[in-house]
């Protein structure tokens, strides 16, 4: 999209419109099927770059590996991303509306944390900047707002201080998931930490993840695995507890340096990951309860997969950091996500989990949502009379919509 163009697309008249930067999210948010969707696309200098205070300013559409490729720089040696997220796909204006976490948020709390300032273009057409202290309450409501307070044009961005650009990754096996795999969480206290679990296989498994920063020289890049993913659904109940049996056995008792690219972004090495499901795809699906109630929640989650398949579950630990947005999704507790396969019935089934889910005071991820009715969503996010407060002050004709925001009844004015 020119960024010339965008002004005057944001403020034509009765337009409705929503922002969308690399498309990595899994829900219906950056898409709106009755109006302008405002790409960040070709939006990808870096403006401004200050090595002594680890700072850096560019605009939204730059992507996290662009980052990393920034950091190859010798005076940045000593900085590294706060929160890198799952792939390297991601831009920082979207990290900045999904308020994304990473490995990591027990120390660095998520991406919101480390955004210094942002220039947006509001409903209004007007370029405003927002921080915590300039319209902090914008600032706050677009943290985390999943694009619907204006479309983000640059991020001023805090790095933080890094021994080296590589990461010393070591693994455990769980070999009961279902009983004390919050234990390991505990154990092997590091700064990045994660267990996957192995939902495919009679017995609920894992291997946990845990890896920290080091000044090491990392081992020569993995290559790329070019492989076609085949048309029909190759991750299925026959294939899957072959395949996780395989992960369990060679994922178990690593200990290695690596880029960080390689701990943080390992679907990246897999292009076309997605069609591992087939041409029907998957439902992502991603919980976070309180830390007394994950192990209730983890049950559930077993509990759905017998009844609709899934073959494998990410777990990460949130730490105590405060949420930087009014409607960010992390906080303190423990998160899960899961692909269901897509098939008839899966929604019936995620829809009766959330039920279940619900009284365990939990929360779901709206950029991985969507099975969300508006009841459920309006039950489960605390912050969400402040935010439609702040925002209807912004949009006050709710000319910022995305199908999520539609669907989910987050603008009722
Ligand atoms: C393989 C994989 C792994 C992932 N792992 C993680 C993970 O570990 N942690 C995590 O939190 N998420 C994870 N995600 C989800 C992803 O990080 C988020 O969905 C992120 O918000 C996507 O950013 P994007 O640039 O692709 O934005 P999009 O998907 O295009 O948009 C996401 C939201 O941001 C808004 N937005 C985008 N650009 C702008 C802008 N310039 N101005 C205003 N609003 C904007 C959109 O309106 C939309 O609401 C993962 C996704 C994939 C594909």
């Amino acid at each position: 999209m020119p960024r010339e163009a965008l002004p005057s697309l944001a403020a034509g008249e009765s337009i409705r419109w929503i922002p969308r930067g690399g498309g990595n999210s899994f829900s219906d948010c950056a898409f709106l099927s009755e109006g302008l969707t405002l790409s960040s696309d070709g939006m990808d200098r870096i403006l401004e770059v200050d090595p002594d205070r680890g700072c850096v300013l560019c605009e939204a559409g730059v992507t996290n590996r662009e980052l990393f490729d920034l950091l190859e720089r010798p005076e940045l040696q000593a900085w590294t991303l706060p929160v890198p997220g799952g792939t390297g796909q991601v831009t920082v204006g979207g990290a900045a509306a999904g308020d994304i976490h990473g490995k990591n948020h027990p120390a660095r709390g998520s991406y919101g944390n480390h955004v210094k300032a942002l220039q947006m273009l509001t409903a209004s057409g007007d370029e405003v900047w927002c921080s915590a202290e300039e319209n902090p309450d914008l600032f706050r409501a677009t943290l985390g707002g999943m694009g619907l307070t204006g479309f983000i044009r640059k991020v001023r961005l805090q790095l933080v201080p890094a021994p080296g650009q590589a990461l010393h990754v070591r693994t455990r096996r769980i070999p009961d998931a279902l009983r004390g795999i919050l234990r390991f969480f505990e154990e092997e206290p590091a700064e990045l930490q994660m267990a996957w679990i192995d939902l495919a296989g009679r017995r609920v498994r894992g291997v946990f993840h845990f890896s920290r920063p080091t000044s090491r020289p990392p081992r020569s890049p993995r290559r790329t695995l070019r492989l076609p993913i085949p048309r029909i659904a190759f991750l299925n109940p026959w294939t899957s507890p072959w395949i996780n049996l395989a992960i369990y056995h060679l994922h178990a008792n690593l200990d290695r340096v690596v880029r960080p690219e390689e701990a943080h972004y390992p679907l990246d090495s897999i292009p076309g990951f997605q069609k591992a499901y087939g041409p029907r795809g998957f439902v992502e699906y991603q919980f976070l309860v309180p830390p007394e109630r994950a192990e209730e929640g983890l049950r559930s989650l077993v509990a759905a997969t017998r009844k609709t398949p899934a073959f494998h579950c990410m777990v990460k630990r949130f730490g105590s950091h405060p949420p930087p947005g009014m409607l960010s999704f992390a906080q303190e507790g423990f998160t899960f996500t899961t692909l269901f396969a897509a098939r008839s019935g899966v929604f019936e089934v995620l829809e009766e989990l959330t039920e279940r889910l619900i009284p365990l005071e939990a929360r779901f991820n709206l950029t991985k949502d969507s099975c969300l009715s508006r009841q459920q969503f309006e039950q489960t996010q605390p912050g969400l009379e402040e935010w439609r407060q702040v925002v209807r002050r912004w949009d006050p004709e709710a000319r910022i919509q995305s199908n999520l925001s539609l669907r989910l009844g987050l603008k009722p004015w």
